[in-house]
């Protein structure tokens, strides 16, 4: 009888993939206190774990900030927070996306608070829960984003329909978003402050003693006014700094969350010029010593670091050479005649005195952090470290 993949498998579970995440959960909680040092205990800071935790995990972490003390989260998507309840976080959930889509009967259940934008469709939704349900919902504005939320004079009127409703909702808060806190010194966000605390004094608002919520990760660490009674840090959490490329994670006192590493699959010895990889976009110029690394495009490392990244072999920076393929990588290691076949590559993290960081991958992408961790393939199996491990 021919034996079954998956018996094969079993019977030689071997190391499991030379390519792996590690995910520093305890430098996650770090961060959190990062950030309540820097409003102090009145400001709630309520993690963002939107997209997966920015691709990191949002389950793990989740749990992790939750036992930390978070007193809620933040997901964008009502399918987020619906995952994060079918594996038992618990805690008040915000749904930044607000109802998008979501049915009364989901939202029922859920216990979680979404933020409305768009009047019409939120009244029609809202009116189909059930009466006494007593769904939080915060109302949002916009103050100069110029994106999600309603203009500042619509929203007493908005905030009187959704009384209408009854019990089935309780208008509990207002927010808003700020465009340009990742750059300190522009203007635009006390002009945001501004305009929501306007707001606040209206007549028909002031009565209401809603609880304000403006600050992203920069928002809360760069512009006090910002802080109103809860915030939602992202980034920061994940270890990277919200004002890169003007500053990077050391400066926010922030500690790395991400060890992305493989290990060297062959190494071959190959005479000046010789053409490299799909394309031939590289060439050696002089009798190279090469490693092939099976990690590509299809775990996420983004094909245009190709010619430009670089990754740590024995505690030393090494150029990525020729093209990014779907599973493999080649590095230039002429210069580390110590590194032989199963060593480890680091591609994000420390390796020595060497370090890369999530911010300097994004500088040779030309992107920001948030798109690094976001794109981490799901084909790379995750390590999730805790307070005691070492
Ligand atoms: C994603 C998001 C955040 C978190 O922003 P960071 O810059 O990652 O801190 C906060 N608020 C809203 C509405 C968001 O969509």
């Amino acid at each position: 009888m021919t034996k079954s993949l998956s018996e094969f498998a079993s019977r030689s579970p071997g190391p499991g993939r030379a390519t792996r995440l590690t995910v520093d959960l305890a430098a996650v909680v770090h961060n959190y206190r990062v950030g309540q040092q820097a409003t102090g205990p009145e400001v709630a800071l309520w993690p963002v774990v939107k997209a997966d935790g920015y691709g990191l995990g949002a389950l793990p972490i989740a749990k992790a900030l939750r036992e930390a003390g978070a007193p809620g989260l933040c997901v964008a998507l009502v399918e987020e927070a619906a995952a994060l309840r079918g594996a038992g976080v618990t805690g008040p959930l915000i749904l930044l996306s607000g109802l998008a889509g979501a049915a009364p009967g989901q939202l029922a259940g859920l216990d979680v608070q979404p933020f409305l934008y768009e009047p019409r469709g939120a009244l029609d939704t809202l009116a189909g829960l059930p009466p006494g349900r007593g769904l939080s919902v915060h109302v949002k504005v916009d103050t100069g984003m110029g994106r999600l939320g309603l203009s500042p004079e619509a929203v007493p009127d908005f905030l009187e329909a959704l009384d209408r409703l009854g019990d089935r909702i309780r208008p509990v808060g207002l927010v808003s978003h700020l465009a340009c806190a990742d750059e300190p010194a522009r203007p635009e966000t006390a002009r945001q402050i501004e305009i929501l605390e306007t707001l606040l004094r209206h007549p028909r608002i002031a009565p209401r003693g809603l609880r304000v919520s403006m600050a992203n990760s920069a928002g809360l660490l760069a512009h006090p006014g910002a802080r109103g009674h809860w915030a939602r840090p992202g980034i920061m959490l994940y270890g990277s700094s919200p004002f890169y490329p003007a500053a990077d994670w050391r400066a926010a006192g922030l500690r790395p969350v991400v060890t992305w590493t493989s290990r060297v699959a062959q190494i071959s010895e190959k005479p000046a010029g010789t053409p490299l990889g799909y394309g031939h976009t590289h060439t050696t110029v002089r009798p190279s010593r090469l490693a092939q690394v099976p990690v590509g495009y299809g775990d996420g490392y983004n094909r245009r670091l190709g010619n430009r990244a670089q990754v740590l072999a024995g505690g030393t920076r090494a150029p990525v050479v020729g093209r990014v393929c779907m599973d493999l990588i080649t590095v230039d290691i002429t210069h580390l005649p110590q590194v032989g076949v199963g060593d480890p590559i680091t591609l994000l993290g420390r390796d020595g005195e060497e370090f890369i960081s999530v911010e300097e991958m994004a500088g040779w992408l030309d992107t920001i952090p948030y798109e690094v961790t976001c794109a981490l393939g799901r084909r790379v199996p995750r390590t999730y470290r805790t307070v005691g491990d070492s």
